[in-house]
């Protein structure tokens, strides 16, 4: 069945009659109602989570797909995985794939899906083999330390994720190298109730081997863990937490980790469970550990002695011109500290976890390679209240429709030119404008921040605010209550005009998290460790003469993080899978109009139909368009020997589609309407 055979609505939303929100969403509302949960917008994939199993993701259906035509089939991730696949093999040319949605659309799902076409369509001699085992199994690594049970998914990612995939000329993978971004590092010590921190720490407590409990002095109830046991959530029915260990643990021997680099990571797990249970007392400006045994447990653990671990936690190092200071901190501050150790040390696990994977399975041969990329990253975030993570998550998604809109156009232009056929330009929202107010150097909003942190004496979160109400007043994307008089938006917050609406940023811990400040006794202390990796995490730590350098502030390390990734993405060729999420109850067959109309805008569909309908709804090769609908023609059928555009433009003429309804490209046939292409799809089937 070809893609215009596929009649429960439309297949591809640029045969939509009309251009707009509400066609669309109906659109996917019928289809989604048959299960249809694949609709193109030209050549971007728009998925809606099924919450069920289909049986569409079979040996037979990837046989189906495999070296077809996007249009040739109904839509499917497979289709964008073999065209990807292809385009890459056949121009030499490097690709990428960009997942967005958000929490619970189905991103990663739709990854796993690409990796696993991949797999079975390349070759299998035994090198490409242990390549393709390597690249599978380093995904329930990434899983069990980087994804958590959240409300709206059970398996939610809590970090941003690209990976290359590296090919040989044949088209076979030969390795991979991946990119994390900012995990959700608070995770390990607090979050709302009901859901759960990364899961490899239950993994840990339910899949190890008793032996390996008492030697990491942990028992194995989740509950004897304040950093798990404060949400109230240690189960979670979908998840069978030992099963996963024993996945985690092969995955990690498949990609090359060594039994001592293992026995360090649970080590390190270990301490930080055990921080969590350290008790903190004191009185005005002083703490002081009151529970001695479970800090030396910590301390064992994390390869310190006791007394440094429990000074770096109740005492700040002040350093004053060569001379140092230390001061108490009084028992918030140490718990803030403590939690803090443990946010620092996960997070550098995590980021080492990534390195030594991609040590394992990246090629180092000077052998070129060309690469498909995969980006799965959470989509815009716009909940009640939005902090520093939102704002963050919004520039990154700001960027990505700044690419999309800048490549989608580009590709449509250049195809017009190839084809010879005339460009009429499209208007269309420049978000540019967005992008400039946050990232651009000292007067963007990121830039303010980092400035207003560095101010010496008295600043906070509501001078930072003063701070924009005072140099972007003016600026039409930003506004808060001080410049509009707004009564909508909070005391404390400040709006942004994203493109995909509005969004109002409470500034309160704008400041902290920015700052991210681990004060330098963690790092010390940890360097001095006797647990060899813990120690390469934390080289500044070594005890230098001078000045220590100040870290790049958390806003601008991701500033540079979504430039990286922008040049990186637009070097390479586009294609776009856009996930939604039909409920916010993870049920199956419940389509959430309101919900998914949100998406539809968060996504900026609406604008990607409008810059695709700009000219052509539909093209298709003179040789394919011929052969479809030559019997429609009394002089073309039932064979044409002319050439293939002069039979193309004889069927054309004697329907009577002339005019502007399409124009002669040089290898392309341009048809302007839907209703163009039903008539002769209806012409066909009763003829
Ligand atoms: P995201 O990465 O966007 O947060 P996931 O890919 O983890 O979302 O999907 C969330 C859950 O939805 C999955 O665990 C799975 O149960 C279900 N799901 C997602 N995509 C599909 C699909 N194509 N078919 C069936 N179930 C799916
Ligand atoms: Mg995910």
């Amino acid at each position: 069945m070809s893609l215009l055979e596929n009649r429960i609505g439309v297949a591809d939303a640029v045969l939509l009659e009309e251009v707009n929100e509400d066609a669309m969403l109906q659109n996917y509302h019928a289809r989604f109602k048959e299960d249809q949960i694949y609709t193109y917008i030209g050549d971007v994939l728009v998925s809606i989570n099924p919450y069920h199993s289909m049986n569409i993701y079979t040996p037979e259906f990837i046989n189906e797909y495999r070296g077809r035509n996007l249009y040739e089939l109904p839509p499917h991730v497979y289709a964008i995985a073999d065209e990807t696949h292809r385009a890459m093999k056949e121009r030499n040319a490097d690709q990428c794939i960009i997942i967005t949605g958000e929490s619970g659309a189905g991103k990663t799902e739709a990854s796993k899906l690409i990796m696993q076409f991949i797999a079975a369509v390349s070759g299998d001699g035994a090198e490409v083999h242990r390549v393709k085992k390597q690249l599978l199994q380093s995904n329930p690594i990434l899983e069990a330390f980087g994804n958590a049970k959240t409300l709206r998914n059970d398996n939610s990612s809590r970090f941003g994720k690209y990976m290359d995939i590296q090919f040989d000329f044949k088209g076979d993978p030969v390795g991979g190298i991946i990119t994390n971004y900012l995990l959700e590092k608070s995770r390990v010590v607090t979050r709302t109730e009901g859901e759960r921190s990364f899961h490899i720490f239950y993994q840990l407590l339910s899949g190890a081997d008793q032996a390996v409990l008492n030697e990491l002095a942990l028992e194995r109830d989740a509950n004897a863990y304040k950093y798990l046991s404060s949400s109230k959530c240690l189960v979670v029915p979908t998840i069978k937490d030992d099963k996963e260990f024993a996945a985690t643990r092969a995955g990690l021997e498949v990609c090359g980790f060594t039994k001592d680099e293992i026995q360090s990571i649970w080590r390190i797990l270990a301490g930080i469970l055990h921080m969590g249970n350290i008790g903190i007392t004191g009185s005005g400006e002083n703490s002081s550990v009151s529970t001695k045994d479970i800090a030396q447990k910590a301390a064992d653990m994390f390869g310190t002695d006791v007394a440094s671990l429990s000074a770096a936690i109740t005492f700040r190092t002040v350093e004053t011109q060569g001379d140092s200071v230390k001061s108490p901190l009084n028992v918030a501050k140490a718990e803030y500290a403590r939690d803090a150790f443990c946010k620092a040390v996960y997070s550098r696990v995590f980021s080492w976890v990534v390195s030594r994977i991609n040590d394992s399975i990246r090629v180092t041969s000077r052998e070129r390679t060309t690469v498909i990329g995969v980006l799965d990253i959470y989509g815009f975030e716009i909940f009640k209240h939005n902090s520093f993570e939102q704002f963050i998550i919004n520039h990154c998604n700001e960027k990505l429709q700044q690419i999309f809109i800048e490549l989608t156009l580009k590709a449509e232009q250049e195809e017009y030119v190839r084809e010879g056929i005339k460009w009429t330009p499209v208007t269309y929202f420049n978000n540019a404008i967005i992008c400039d107010l946050i990232e651009a150097p000292r007067t963007g909003i990121l830039s303010l921040l980092d400035e207003e942190c560095l101010k010496p004496g008295n600043t906070s979160d509501d001078s930072f605010l003063q701070l924009l109400d005072k140099q972007i007043v003016r600026h039409d994307h930003y506004d808060s209550r001080t410049k509009s008089k707004n009564r909508t938006i909070d005391d404390k917050a400040f709006r942004l005009k994203h493109y995909a609406g509005d969004v109002d940023y409470n500034v309160a811990g704008f400041m902290d998290k920015n700052q991210d400040l681990l004060f330098k006794d963690v790092p010390r202390v940890l360097f001095a460790s006797k647990n060899a990796l813990l120690k390469s995490l934390f080289p500044e730590g070594e005890a230098k003469k001078g000045v220590l350098q100040r870290p790049p502030t958390a806003g601008t390390q991701f500033k540079r993080s979504v430039a990286e990734l922008t040049t990186n993405l637009t070097s390479k060729s586009p294609h776009y899978i856009r996930c939604i999420k039909p409920n916010e109850e993870k049920r199956s067959r419940v389509f959430d109009e309101n919900l998914v109309r949100h998406q539809i805008r968060y996504l900026g569909l609406l604008e990607n139909l409008r810059v695709r309908r700009a000219g052509f709804a539909f093209r298709q090769d003179y040789p394919r368009f011929l052969q479809r609908y030559k019997m429609l023609c009394p002089q073309t059928w039932p064979v044409w020997k002319g050439q293939e555009k002069e039979g193309v433009r004889l069927i054309l003429n004697h329907l009577g589609v002339t005019g502007d309804n399409c124009a002669y490209g040089n290898s392309k046939i341009f048809i302007r309407l839907p209703s163009t292409l039903f008539m002769l799809e209806d012409k066909r089937r009763d003829a």
